[in-house]
């Protein structure tokens, strides 16, 4: 699913899929390269920047701007599948699970912010099955 006119291209060979903005890996490569860090630095480092992110901190804007982005792009695309699907809730699964903590709530407040009562009233959660839930599916 497209969401950027003229965007990044994606493997797909379309430009500005929804995974190429809104992924976690997005997020991770992302925060990497505007903080300058190598790709060594590992989600749970990333994740303790964020959670720990505050305006003392000398890289508080850069971060603040990455992680916004992020909500953003994936909002626009959570949006577009609620306006297809028409779901009673949304259920986030992968890697978000563990960036629950600094990732869910601003999600949740961005799609409130939409005035259509058929998007801003969807529940918003992460996946029971979490992470797992792709390897689940796959055995099952
Ligand atoms: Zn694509």
């Amino acid at each position: 699913m497209v969401i950027q006119k003229n965007g990044i291209p994606c493997s797909c060979g379309q430009e500005g899929c929804f995974e190429r903005y809104a992924s976690m890996k997005a997020l991770k490569n992302n925060l990497r390269e505007a903080l300058n860090l190598d790709e060594t630095t590992r989600g749970q480092e990333l994740f303790e920047m964020i959670r720990k992110n505050t305006p003392e901190n000398k890289n508080y804007e850069i971060i603040e701007k990455v992680v916004s982005e992020y909500i953003e792009n994936l909002s626009i695309g959570i949006i577009n599948l609620i306006n297809i699907l028409d779901p009673q809730m949304v259920g986030i699964g992968g890697s978000f699970v563990y960036f629950r903590e600094v990732l869910l709530e601003r999600l949740q407040k961005r799609i409130k912010q939409t005035k259509d009562p058929k998007v801003n009233n969807i529940i918003i959660e992460t996946a029971i099955l979490g992470n797992d839930a792709g390897i689940i599916g796959a055995v099952l």
